[in-house]
Order: C-alpha cells, then sequence, then structure tokens
C-alpha cells in the first residue's frame, strides 16, 4: 500500500475492498491498530498542529474520508484510489464481523446515543456482538476506568467517535494500554447510526456532496465550511513549489 503526505497529514492511497481486509485483520489481534479518516477539516487542522500530525502518522490505516482531500491528492499529482466515506466504511465492515461472530464497543457522543446505535446495528447486522457502550462526555480524570471497562470487554472493533482532533489523539494516546483488535475513529458515525442524523440522499453522496447536505441541515457549520477551498488553495501551492511525496508501507 502507498501512503501520501498531503499538507503534512499521512493519507494511504488504498481500495474501499483492500482496506477491508486490513482492517479486519487488525480486528483479529491485539496490537493497538487504529483508523482514522481524514477529512479536509482534520487536513487543514493536521497543517498547524504537530500533534495531530504525529497521531495520524501513527494510524494503521489513513483513508481519505472526503471530496476535497480526494481534489487536493489530484493537484498534488498523487491520486487517491477512491474516497472512502467513513460511515460505509464502517458499515461494510460491520457486515463482515456479524458473520464472523466478531464484537465492537461504541465510544462516544451524547449520553444515551450509543445504545441507541448499538440497538440499531444489532438489528442491521444480526450476528454483531456489541461489547459495551460509553458517552463521549467523559472527564480526564475516568479515563483510566473508562479504558479498565474496554480492556475487561476486549472488542474486535472500538469505534471511537469523539469528533477531531479528540478522538484521534485519545487513540494515539491510548493504543499502548488498549487491549483491542481495531479503532477507528469516525466523529459523527453514532449519530448516524442511531438514527438521530440522517445521512444525505445517495444522490448527494456519490458526487462528494455530503458536506453540503450537513451544512444546509446545521447551518451553524457553515464557519467550518467556509475553510474547505482553503484545502485546495494549499495544495496548488505546493504543487507550484513541486511538493510531492509518495513511499510504499509496509501492510
Ligand atoms: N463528541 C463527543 N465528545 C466530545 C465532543 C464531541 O463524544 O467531547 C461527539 C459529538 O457528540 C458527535 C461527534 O463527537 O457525536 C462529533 O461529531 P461531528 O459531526 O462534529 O464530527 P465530524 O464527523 O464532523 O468530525
Amino acid at each position: 500500500m502507498n501512503r501520501m503526505l498531503v499538507l503534512g497529514t499521512e493519507i494511504d492511497r488504498i481500495s474501499f475492498s483492500e482496506a477491508i481486509e486490513l482492517a479486519l485483520n487488525s480486528t483479529a489481534h491485539r496490537r493497538g491498530d487504529y483508523l482514522v479518516t481524514p477529512n479536509t477539516e482534520i487536513v487543514l487542522r493536521a497543517d498547524r498542529s504537530p500533534e495531530l500530525r504525529e497521531a495520524i502518522r501513527g494510524a494503521a490505516l489513513s483513508l481519505p474520508d472526503s471530496i476535497g482531500v480526494e481534489i487536493a491528492c489530484r493537484i498534488l499529482g498523487t491520486p487517491i484510489a477512491e474516497r472512502i466515506p467513513g460511515i460505509d466504511f464502517a458499515s461494510a465492515l460491520f457486515g463482515r464481523m456479524a458473520e464472523r461472530r466478531q464484537s465492537v464497543f461504541l465510544l462516544g457522543a451524547e449520553e444515551g446515543v450509543a445504545a441507541r446505535a448499538a440497538a440499531a446495528l444489532l438489528a442491521r447486522f444480526p450476528g454483531i456482538g456489541i461489547a459495551g457502550t460509553e458517552n463521549g462526555y467523559f472527564d480526564r480524570s475516568i479515563e483510566e476506568d473508562i479504558v479498565g471497562r474496554i480492556n475487561s470487554a476486549s472488542p474486535d472493533l472500538l469505534l471511537v467517535c469523539l469528533g477531531s482532533p479528540k478522538q484521534e489523539l485519545w487513540m494515539h494516546r491510548n493504543a499502548p494500554r488498549l487491549r483491542v483488535g481495531l479503532m477507528a475513529g469516525l466523529g459523527g458515525a453514532l449519530d448516524v447510526f442511531s438514527g438521530d442524523v440522517p445521512r444525505a440522499p445517495e444522490s448527494w453522496r456519490k458526487i462528494g456532496f455530503e458536506w453540503l447536505y450537513r451544512l444546509l441541515r446545521e447551518p451553524k457549520r457553515a464557519k467550518r465550511a467556509v475553510k474547505l477551498p482553503l484545502i485546495v488553495f494549499a495544495a496548488i501551492r505546493k504543487r507550484i513549489k513541486g511538493e510531492r511525496e509518495i513511499w510504499q508501507r509496509e501492510s
């Protein structure tokens, strides 16, 4: 698998199906693997934050989740294989895990959301095991307890849905002491799986306009959305300077 540098953020050139196989492989071990899904906002934030860049660098898988990242990669001359939206990826992974009777622990979102998401996942993917749920608004002082609960459940997959950069930093910091198969930082995924937040219609998703749908539903996201063209300008600047980085990674 190839890994590329997009304004300091490492992103994998990998197909959807290859990524699923690698993720499944991780769920079978307990070696602290984690997955990140950088979107435009995360890439822009990482450009200014060495700590976030480091956390992303430590990920076993870094999946391009947004149209902005896809365009930036094309401008940089290192196109991605395909866009991999986190929700679609998690859904496909749950399907495969259900066949193998594997388990998932859901961490994140407001009180009650993870439990509702768990019920919905059980109905949609019979065979999946729910190893536990926990809301994402815990105090740092009880992090030990949460890690202890997760470790006693030892899930094959841990969804870490705390928003960015909290989730990437959390996974990076706790990976060495967590006894879980794969961790996946998936932002607002639990709100979607629980049914609290609807997904954009497929026709919007296909052309990469999920972000616009979310913006129209939640206008308070406007402050975040206006930053999106910045990734394109930044990529053009790098391209003009001739900066282009891509390398082969062990997978
Ligand atoms: N969240 C959380 N703990 C926090 C901050 C946020 O669990 O301290 C949750 C929040 O409730 C939401 C998710 O993290 O479910 C972030 O969602 P958002 O849509 O902002 O994330 P994105 O997918 O855009 O990164």
